[in-house]
Parts: C-alpha cells; sequence; structure tokens
C-alpha cells in the first residue's frame, strides 16, 4: 500500500469505529423518542387525554397541532408548545377551514380523540337528540375528519390513524347494557378503524382503535383509576409500535388487545 493510503486508512479507522459505536445508540434515541420531528395532529386537545397527548408528544420532538372548539380559550394547550388550530368536528365548514390553514403539509399521526358521553334522562327513556349528537361528535367527527386529512396523511411518513375507542365500544364485553348513544359510537368507530385499515393498507397507512382505559378527566371523573399520564403514555408506546401486522386492530392503552 501506498504510505498516503496507509495514512488516510489509518485516520479513517476512528471515524468508522466512532459511526459504529453511535449506531445502535442513534436506534435507541429513535426508539426511545419515537415520534421526534412528526407532525401529529390531535382533536379535542384543550383539556383531558387530548391535552396530555400534546403534553407528551411536544416534550417528545414532535410538531404537535392541538385542535380546540374554542383556540382563544385554549391557554394549556399553547403552553405545550402546539399549534393551536379552530375544529369543531361536526361542522364541515370547520374541518375545510383546518385543511385550508394546513396547506400543504404533511401530517405523519392523525389522533382522533375528541369525544363526548352519553347522558341518560332522569325518569329513564332515550333523549334521542343527544344520542344523535354522541352519533355526529364520536363517530361521524373522527370519520369526516379522517376523510379530509388522508392527502396530507399520504404526503407524511408516519402514516398511521389512531381512533380514541373505548372498552364500552365493545360488543364482546357488553355484559351490561347502558351507555345508550355512547357505546353504539365507539363500536360504530371501531368498524370505521378496521374499514379504513384495509382501505388504506394499499397507501401503507395504518389504523388502530385504542382505549385509554378508564382516566380521570373531565369524562373519566375523579374516582377512574387511571392518571391521564399514565393512560398517554402506554397509548403513545401502543401507536409507535404499529406496523402492518398491528393496523385494524383494537388495543388498549397496556398494549392488551381487545376483542371487538
Ligand atoms: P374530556 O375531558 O371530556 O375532553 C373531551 C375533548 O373533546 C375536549 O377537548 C372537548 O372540547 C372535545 N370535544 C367535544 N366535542 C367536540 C366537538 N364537537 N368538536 C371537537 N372537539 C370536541 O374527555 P376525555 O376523557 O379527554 O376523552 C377523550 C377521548 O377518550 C374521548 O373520545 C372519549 O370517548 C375517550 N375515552 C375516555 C375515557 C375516560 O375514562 N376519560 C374512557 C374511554 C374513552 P371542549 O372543551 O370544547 O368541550
Amino acid at each position: 500500500m501506498h504510505r498516503l493510503q496507509r495514512a488516510a486508512a489509518l485516520l479513517a479507522l476512528p471515524l468508522l469505529l466512532l459511526l459504529a459505536a453511535l449506531a445502535p445508540a442513534q436506534e435507541e434515541a429513535d426508539e426511545a423518542r419515537p415520534f421526534e420531528g412528526q407532525t401529529v395532529l390531535v382533536t379535542g386537545a384543550n383539556r383531558g387525554l387530548g391535552l396530555e397527548f400534546a403534553r407528551q408528544l411536544s416534550a417528545g420532538g414532535a410538531e404537535v397541532i392541538g385542535t380546540a372548539r374554542k383556540p382563544e380559550e385554549a391557554e394549556e394547550l399553547r403552553a405545550t408548545g402546539a399549534r393551536v388550530l379552530q375544529l369543531d368536528v361536526t361542522d364541515p365548514e370547520s374541518v375545510a377551514s383546518l385543511v385550508k390553514s394546513l396547506g400543504d403539509a404533511p401530517l405523519d399521526l392523525l389522533i382522533n380523540n375528541a369525544g363526548i358521553s352519553g347522558r341518560n334522562p332522569e325518569g329513564g327513556g332515550l333523549d334521542f337528540e343527544r344520542v344523535a349528537l354522541v352519533l355526529d361528535v364520536n363517530l361521524i367527527g373522527p370519520m369526516r375528519v379522517t376523510h379530509a386529512l388522508l392527502p396530507a396523511l399520504e404526503r407524511g411518513a408516519g402514516k398511521r390513524v389512531v381512533n380514541v375507542s373505548s372498552r364500552l365500544g365493545s360488543v364482546e364485553l357488553n355484559t351490561s347494557g347502558g351507555f345508550n348513544g355512547y357505546r353504539e359510537s365507539k363500536a360504530g368507530l371501531n368498524m370505521f378503524s378496521r374499514s379504513l385499515a384495509h382501505e388504506l393498507a394499499p397507501k401503507g397507512i395504518r389504523c388502530i382503535a385504542l382505549s385509554p382505559g378508564w382516566v380521570r378527566t373531565d369524562m373519566g371523573g375523579p374516582e377512574a383509576p387511571l392518571s391521564p399520564e399514565e393512560s398517554i403514555r402506554g397509548m403513545l408506546a401502543v401507536i409507535a409500535g404499529v406496523g402492518e401486522e398491528e393496523s385494524g386492530r383494537y388495543y388498549q392503552w397496556d398494549g392488551e388487545e381487545l376483542p371487538w
């Protein structure tokens, strides 16, 4: 070997060794911060689970777009570093303005989190206006938002849709009835998740239905066993692991697969 070539090889060796040593560390860092640099849109992000999604995703280096029905009142969401945009999932015009605000930007992950619970009238019976609203927010809302954001999801590299469901949406786990309207809305959302996974597979977009568990939020109430921090930490780990195999499935926050 020419003397100059030998010197160059000697110089390159430590650099190669350093790169080899750094590669696993980089892989570990990617695993530890799986959403780093990804653009994630979370609906209903001004309070409850949506707000905690925004907090943990922002802390993990994601570019978070958090939506709120009243963005001017979403101080806590803004404080997470998220970009705050207006969205009422029941209003097609609001959905269209959201799409317009996003422009041609790619979207890696959509989390359809916004939701409301049912209400049973005192003295029995059903409040059908409320049932219709619950279906509009919890089922038609995510369908409306997802379809409007499909072009942005196709432009993104992450290609994931997460529909925040509930155990109450499982037909098999329904041993008590009740929660009229809410159960139906989440069962419908589960079906939408499964269909979406099939329909979007050719585009490489994955979709799951994900139950947060019973969590201490305005909806879950103070008696719930889980904190938002714990539920979201678990759900983000589940979302990070969603590949082709997991798409079209129904999980809960700790990774347990639920029966439909
Ligand atoms: P939450 O504290 O009541 O928060 C609900 C969020 O949804 C709020 O940001 C609310 O915005 C938003 N929202 C309501 N209607 C909307 C609409 N029409 N358009 C856009 N946003 C709307 O509830 P949470 O406990 O965080 O629940 C989040 C998700 O988890 C829901 O899908 C829920 O069904 C599901 N979940 C929760 C539990 C639990 O134990 N907490 C259990 C199972 C499933 P405003 O502030 O403007 O009302």
